[in-house]
């Protein structure tokens, strides 16, 4: 299938930051093979999209969430992350079934690419039903899967898991035409104990997949470390040879100079969780002062029952803001820097090479946003306009691997009501059991 966008405003998220006016891009199959302010001769366009008075930019990458976890929205709040996670979510995960986390999926996915986000870092349980709603969704994923935090160890022992997680990550690499990829769970250091820790690093090592993890969330994950190991989780990851592979770490909130410089010489990717670190009262990730030392954070949305939605929008807005008041300057982040978060560097939180930038030879990753609504209105500066004003309900059309999976902001992979529907059903069961 080819499609070929007219009257584009390109925000490219290169190196140089360039936007574009006016242009033709040009996709074959999956790829952009064409930039440019003509239509070529050579490109016979199946489908053409009008994107006059429209925004076209990456897809926004959400770099850490538990996506199924949307069925848990709302139903733990006002808690410190340790009763939340105790009291709140373990209960009801511990009767989660492949159809709840296929529901929870879904509902999850569709709320995503309403909001723009076309790829996700997913850590969570039952992988197979998350396989299965990433396959009919068209979305692109990577899915950690942990060493022995697998649902597969009461099936399968201790050693039959650790197999079955190698060969998770091997079979399902760049699989479904590259829109899967995937990667070492582990879950935290606090949950994770020195053995497994190890053993994960090996296992990344070995099948050549990051790792992604929960690092320096709380003061008292920290604190509780350093009584355990005598050091903190970040010199942790480094004694067990976590560091020594590609790191994607969700939160990093408490994080000293020494930590942070760690962070920086292993290229270790921060992703930044601003509503769910302040929904669970964890703190504020220096985020300005990472990207002064050459660190490049990414963005997430963490999971919804902590947030609550997958809204990158709203993500991005949060993270432009909250840095200027608790520094009270107004020029300690700026919107180009989390609009990077977002896309360019959230490519490479994923470990996905080929996406994050709109150029010729990249993935067909797109989203178009309308500029006409009124809280856009007047429209100056795109990149202004994106983090500062833009909501979800601004997002038009999606492209994922030049698959369209929404156009006029109407999802073409998804029943929407259907989703909503089995979703809720999924939900009262497993609380109607708690
Ligand atoms: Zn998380």
């Amino acid at each position: 299938m080819n499609t070929m966008i007219k009257n584009a405003d390109i925000l490219t998220m290169d190196d140089d930051f360039s936007i574009l006016k006016n242009q033709v891009i040009c996709i074959e199959e999956d790829k952009i093979v064409y930039i440019g302010e003509d239509e070529p001769f050579f490109f016979l366009p199946n489908r053409i999209i009008n994107a006059k008075n429209k925004i076209v930019m990456p897809g926004l990458i959400n770099s850490h969430t538990h996506c199924a976890m949307t069925l848990m929205r709302n139903r733990s709040n006002d808690l410190p992350l340790e009763r939340w996670l105790q009291e709140g979510i373990f209960p009801i995960e511990a009767n989660l079934t492949y159809r709840d986390v296929y529901c929870g999926a879904m509902l999850g996915i569709a709320e995503m690419i309403k909001s723009g986000t076309t790829a996700y870092l997913d850590m969570y349980y039952i992988h197979e039903a998350s396989l299965e709603a990433i396959a009919n969704t068209g979305i692109r994923a990577n899915l950690s899967y942990g060493v022995s935090t697998s649902s597969r160890v009461k099936e399968l022992g201790k050693q039959g898991a650790e197999k079955y997680c190698k060969n998770f990550l091997l079979s399902n690499k760049k699989a479904m035409k590259g829109r899967v990829n995937t990667s070492v769970e582990i879950h935290s250091v606090y949950l994770v104990d020195e053995p497994e820790l190890v053993l994960s690093s090996q296992m990344a090592k070995e099948t050549d997949t990051l790792i992604h993890i929960h690092l320096h969330e709380t003061q008292s994950e920290v604190e509780n470390c350093i009584k355990r190991y005598g050091m903190t989780p970040l010199q942790v990851c480094a004694k067990t040879g976590i560091l020594n592979n590609k790191v994607t770490a969700a939160h990093t909130v408490h994080v000293n100079d020494e930590d942070m410089l760690l962070m920086k010489e292993k290229k270790v990717i921060p992703v930044h969780n601003p509503s769910s670190n302040m929904l669970l009262g964890s703190g504020f990730a220096d985020i300005p002062k990472m990207i002064e030392l050459g660190i490049k954070p990414a963005l997430g949305t963490d999971g919804a029952a902590s947030n609550n939605t997958l809204d990158m929008f709203k993500e991005m807005h949060l993270a432009s803001l909250i840095h200027k008041g608790y520094k009270m300057d107004s020029s300690a982040i700026n919107a180009q820097q989390v609009l990077c978060m977002a896309t360019s560097s959230g490519a490479k939180a994923l470990g996905f090479d080929d996406c994050g930038i709109i150029k010729t030879g990249m993935k067909a990753d797109i989203t178009i946003v309308n500029t006409d609504s009124l809280n856009m209105t007047p429209f100056y500066d795109p990149v202004s306009a994106l983090v500062y004003s833009a909501r979800a309900a601004d997002v038009d059309t999606v492209l994922v691997n030049g698959e369209i999976l929404m156009k006029d902001k109407q999802l073409t992979t998804i029943d929407e009501e259907k989703v909503k529907f089995d979703a809720a059903k999924s939900a009262a069961r497993l609380y109607s059991t708690n």
